[in-house]
């Protein structure tokens, strides 16, 4: 190899380690245009400028992933349960206080099964066209916290907002109150795939394929646990997707592991 080549191979091998090291957070599945979720941009901006209190994903040194349900409880629930306790595998849900109320029994079981708990506003609006007057906090966020209190005797610490929207003074005040908003590096896009395909496998196979390709080390990854026709075929691509993601040397964490940060909003006289 001459001096030129080996000169060059050197800076390729500098300048990957640098990206690597330097990668700001960042969605990695394709958008979805025209579906009425956030864009990719405002988020990657968001995870930058909220440092701390608004998180894509991890720091991408270990080969550990969260995988994360949303919009939950529903009659889906129990068996994507099953489906967690017989894998050992503990998962984060950012659920609806609506549903926090409709099904207690399923909200009690997930805790005493070692599952992470968060707020996803109490009926799934767009939080970030809200009007400020704490409509956003009272209505939706504060409502939640207080059906979590109710069903499961504490406040959480995080949050995901439906569609990804929160204006900056709402991240603001969610840093205010101690509490963080997690957003996803990986976007499954199950309820896309299983509004597409009206087979399950169809469907299931779709999802497994969008996470196989695009999960690196601390991936934060979205899927559902509510919502759309049933989520049967989310159920079955993470029954499959569990062992592969084994083999490929990852391990299941929680958010607040991944993240290292707290699971329960610190409620000030408690
Ligand atoms: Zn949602």
């Amino acid at each position: 190899m001459g001096i030129f080549n080996r000169t060059l191979l050197i800076l390729i091998l500098w300048s990957l380690g640098q990206a690597g090291a330097q990668t700001p957070p960042h969605l990695r599945t394709p958008f979805i245009e025209d579906w009425g979720q956030v864009k990719p941009e405002t988020l990657e901006r968001q995870a930058k400028a909220f440092a701390g209190t608004f998180f894509i994903e991890g720091p991408g040194d270990r080969k550990e992933i969260a995988l994360t349900f949303d919009d939950g409880p529903s009659d889906d629930t129990p068996a994507l349960l099953d489906l967690l306790k017989k894998e050992n595998v503990k998962v984060t849900f950012f659920w609806q206080g609506q549903n926090v109320l409709q099904y207690p029994e399923i909200v009690r079981r997930a805790l005493a099964e070692g599952h992470v708990l968060a707020n996803h506003s109490f009926s799934h609006p767009n939080l970030s066209k809200m009007e400020d007057g704490g409509m956003w906090w009272d209505y939706q966020m504060e409502r939640t916290q207080q059906a979590f209190q109710k069903v499961a005797g504490f406040q959480p610490a995080m949050m995901r907002p439906p569609y990804g929207f929160l204006n900056d003074k709402q991240i603001k005040s969610l840093r205010d109150k101690g509490m963080t908003a997690i957003l996803w590096s990986v976007d499954s896009a199950d309820w896309f795939h299983i509004w597409q395909n009206s087979q399950d496998e169809m469907a299931s196979s779709k999802i497994e394929a969008v996470i196989k390709q695009y999960i690196h080390p601390e991936a934060i990854v979205l899927m559902h646990d509510s919502g759309g026709r049933g989520r049967k075929p989310t159920i079955m691509a993470t029954k499959a997707l569990i062992p592969y993601l084994r083999q490929q040397g990852y391990g299941f964490t929680t958010v607040d592991r991944l993240l290292n940060i707290p699971v329960r909003q610190a409620i000030s006289g408690e």
